[in-house]
């Protein structure tokens, strides 16, 4: 099984709201996007990154230190926060070699759909809550830059050439 291209910033697909899957049969596209996702090498991949403008992510945050937990997040939804939060560097596939500091909650409840279309509810800290969020941020046309004020954008991007 082949790789999908990585979608790269600042193209205009990383920045649009993605539709529901609905019931729509992702099997394939996921297994797809694992695939993408292992060779990158990333642990999180969503949608816009290889040009499927749905709401669904992969995402792996063991693979890479030994076990592989491959999961699939369907139309995914956060409905609880918690209020403390937490700064970290996070790196994006679509944004090679940058890495950009990003306040998020750190703890978060998740519903959604897996690669079966059956229903999950769960709850995520560390850097699966931080993943799931930053993925999700993708299905709503958000990328790590777009949290940063103007001059910290501008700071960090300079000398920035993704070639
Ligand atoms: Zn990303």
């Amino acid at each position: 099984m082949s790789g999908l291209p990585i979608v790269l910033w600042p193209d205009a697909r990383l920045s649009k709201n993605c539709a529901p899957v609905g019931d729509a049969d992702i099997q394939a596209l996921a297994a797809q996007m694992l695939e993408t996702m292992y060779a990158a090498p990333g642990r999180g991949l969503a949608g816009p990154q290889v040009g499927d403008m749905r709401r669904l992510f992969v995402m792996d945050v063991t693979w890479k230190e030994g076990e592989r937990t491959p999961m699939v997040f369907v139309d995914p939804s956060i409905f609880a926060r918690s209020a403390e939060t937490v700064e970290m560097e996070e790196g994006c596939l679509s944004i090679p070699d940058l890495m950009v500091p990003v306040t998020r909650p750190r703890e978060i409840s998740v519903t959604w759909r897996d690669e079966t279309g059956a229903a999950q509810s769960a709850d995520f800290d560390g850097f699966a809550a931080r993943c799931i969020q930053h993925e999700i941020d993708h299905l709503d046309g958000v990328v790590t830059l777009d949290h940063l004020d103007t001059a910290a954008r501008a700071a960090l991007l300079e000398g920035y050439d993704p070639e």
